[in-house]
């Protein structure tokens, strides 16, 4: 049965999330969590990212899909459409993350969220960001990050704040799935 990712109306997703114990991490607990996500965003329509709350886990843990990278890095695969389609691409656990870095040039981007279906704005995001983790070995590690990926960190971070896009975003408009 497919993952079900819950919607703007669920008060999980307004509360702050939890951090993880460092000696939870690889507990089957987090690994079950993280392996929901996983299936959840993979078969999203569209998603390069989700955070725990939006499978209803108020759990500091979100993942990123490398696709949010590889278009960063403007990689070849990602000019190839088909190819993109195809790719099972891997994801980025991020658990327990912090803002290290944000610049403080920012840019309006067009942004959409699997828990408010149908329903894209824009939102002010820092170009650049930079944020520590812990993997899913419970191991530190920090990235820098730009343009979509950038703007990824900072979508899923603020679910973890118990924020949606829709709080911040400007000219929103619904569209139909037609
Ligand atoms: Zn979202």
């Amino acid at each position: 049965m497919p993952q079900k990712i819950v919607q703007k109306e669920d008060p999980v997703l307004r509360r702050r999330a939890a951090e993880i114990p460092p000696d939870q991490i690889r507990s089957r607990k987090i690994k079950d969590t993280i392996h929901k996500m996983s299936a959840a965003l993979a078969t999203s329509h569209n998603g390069i990212g989700l955070a725990a709350p939006q499978i209803g886990a108020p759990l500091a843990i979100f993942i990123v899909s490398e696709e949010a990278r590889a278009v960063q890095k403007k990689a070849d695969i990602i000019n190839d459409e088909k190819e993109r389609r195809k790719k099972i691409w891997k994801h980025f656990v991020f658990i327990n993350p912090r803002l290290i870095k944000s610049s403080r040039k920012k840019e309006l981007m067009p942004e959409g969220c699997l828990s408010v279906d149908g329903i894209f704005g824009k939102v002010k995001r820092a170009k650049q960001v930079t944020v520590e983790a812990l993997d899913e070995n419970g191991q530190t590690f920090c990235v820098g990050a730009s343009g979509l990926f950038a703007q990824v960190l900072q979508h899923e971070m603020d679910h973890l704040d118990g924020i949606l896009f829709i709080d911040k975003a400007e000219g929103l408009e619904k569209l139909s799935n037609e």
